[in-house]
């Protein structure tokens, strides 16, 4: 649905209106328009600082010029000894960061190593690099602190210190967004180090534009050295609900990196589904993801056609909503049996049969489930339901050198959404950092990583996609 209201901000008069009366003019979010590229960053500058005792300099500043950066840094900055003698050891070029006025573009991204923290004394390192640099962030812009997770550490002062940076992440979001800026933390175990080039390849690029205020923490990655660009190429994936809204656009994004879609809806929209499927050449199966047979027969059609499944997402999902007093219990039983019981039944079956070595499940929870919602006791109960599962089911995916993840929408421009009344739906848009809806892409660019064998190092986790929305943040 188009958002009248940013068009308006964005043209001449609205503009002059809004900055005249005060109203928020939400910021044109700049999104990816094409595949994963071997140089995301190619020439653009990104600003690197870290704190003393930093460790992840090394593979940070490899990922950032295999990117095709140009690095700059703060000469003067007092944690900068680790990042120096990461960039003489890989003879890698660091500019200094040009004075506001120089008339050089600004930095497109500012990322500190955040990783040597050992006290909240310590925190001051942060304040100290990124306080002066944040005017000089381009529209658009990124800021990524990289961190050792607080659960990995013993010493207390430094478990503080790393706990600290959720709160620091989690506020910076909320003041960046004006310009469709965007703050995340990244939280990589030891021994995941390497992991962290296509996080950053992700994360630093259009293809998260809105993801803001958010915490990814990393685990020991199941497969080692494969690089983003090109990792999906020629795999298999059922994408359920695929007939329209975010469940099309997810498979018009894998179909955008090399992947063969296998699009199942519901048989009543066969139409809509066959549309999508001829556009990326894709597969239609209308099947009921409820179907008591669903499992067996995807196994079938795939077995028969593809050999097997690489990725499964599950993002089929219906609202019927109810304040609990007044919700009858079919409204109950379909919400819970299409947004999570089918979820489970799926992948049980297709973990006897139908999943090859190595696949990566991808469900699509809500913030419903995590900040819950008046009227949506069965529809936050499923959402928050699959945030659980994917944790649980996490060491059983990895076992089989897979994956298991979830992807937490906000409020999505879809027909689920266009359904809602004015007002509701209006302030729905509003109430997040970047003042704005996101679109069914941008839950598909985050999708799209998780399914990819190059985001090993990611499994069990949920993240939001919903532009730092404040509800339950
Ligand atoms: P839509 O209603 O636009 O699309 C959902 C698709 O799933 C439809 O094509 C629908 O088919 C299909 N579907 C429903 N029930 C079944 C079933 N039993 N078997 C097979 N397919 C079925 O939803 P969205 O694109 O907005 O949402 C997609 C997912 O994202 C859902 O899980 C939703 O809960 C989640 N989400 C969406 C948000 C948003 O803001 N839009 C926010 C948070 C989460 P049919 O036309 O027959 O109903």
């Amino acid at each position: 649905m188009n958002d009248r209201y940013l068009e308006f901000t964005h043209s001449s008069f609205g503009k002059s209106l809004a900055a005249m009366i005060g109203l928020p003019t939400p910021p044109r979010l700049k999104r990816a328009d094409g595949p994963w590229e071997s140089q995301p960053l190619d020439g653009k500058p990104v600003l690197v600082g870290s704190s003393r005792g930093a460790t992840l300099v090394g593979p940070l500043l490899s990922a950032l010029s295999g990117a095709g950066a140009t690095l700059r840094i703060v000469p003067e900055h007092s944690g900068l000894a680790p990042l120096k003698e990461a960039a003489a050891a890989q003879r890698v070029t660091v500019h200094g960061n040009p004075a506001e006025g120089a008339g050089e573009p600004r930095n497109h991204a500012v990322v500190f190593d955040a990783s040597g923290l050992s006290s909240p004394a310590q925190l001051r390192e942060l304040y100290d690099f990124v306080q002066p640099v944040l005017r000089g962030i381009a529209a658009n812009g990124r800021i990524l602190l990289l961190s050792r997770a607080p659960e990995s550490l013993q010493d207390v002062a430094a478990k503080t210190a790393s706990t600290a940076l959720r709160g620091f992440i989690r506020s910076l979001g909320k003041e960046v967004g004006k310009n469709g800026t965007t703050a995340n933390l990244i939280e990589v175990p030891t021994g995941a180090d390497e992991a962290i080039d296509p996080v950053l390849r992700f994360f630093l690029t259009p293809h998260s534009a809105y993801i803001s205020g958010q915490v990814l923490p990393l685990a020991a990655p199941q497969t080692r050295g494969v690089a983003l660009p090109g990792s999906l190429e020629g795999k298999i994936a059922l994408v359920t609900g695929a007939a329209r809204g975010i469940g099309a656009s997810i498979a018009e994004t894998l179909a955008r990196e090399g992947v063969k879609v296998i699009g199942m809806d519901h048989p009543s929209a066969e139409g809509g589904l066959g549309e999508t499927m001829a556009k990326i050449g894709g597969v239609g199966l209308a099947l009921d993801v409820t179907a008591p047979d669903a499992a067996s027969r995807i196994a079938a059609e795939v077995g028969k056609n593809f050999g097997g499944l690489d990725i499964v997402v599950h993002n089929a999902g219906i609202t019927r909503d109810k304040m609990l007093r007044n919700m009858p219990a079919h409204f109950w039983d379909m919400v819970l049996n299409i947004n999570l019981g089918a979820i489970l039944k799926i992948n049980e079956g297709l973990l006897k049969e139908g999943f090859r070595d190595g696949a990566r499940v991808v469900c699509i929870s809500s913030i419903g489930g995590i900040g819950g919602n008046a009227g949506q006791t069965n529809y936050g109960a499923t959402k928050a339901g699959v945030i659980g599962y994917v944790d649980a089911m996490a060491s059983t995916f990895a076992r089989r050198g897979g994956a298991i993840n979830a992807v937490a929408p906000g409020f999505i421009e879809t027909a689920m959404t266009a359904a809602m009344p004015f007002g509701p739906r209006e302030v729905g848009r509003r109430i997040n950092s970047l003042s704005q809806g996101g679109l069914p892409q941008d839950i598909a660019e985050a999708v799209t990583f998780f399914a990819s064998p190059a985001a090993s190092a990611v499994n069990g986790r949920t993240l939001r996609v919903c532009g730092q929305n404040f509800f339950g943040q």
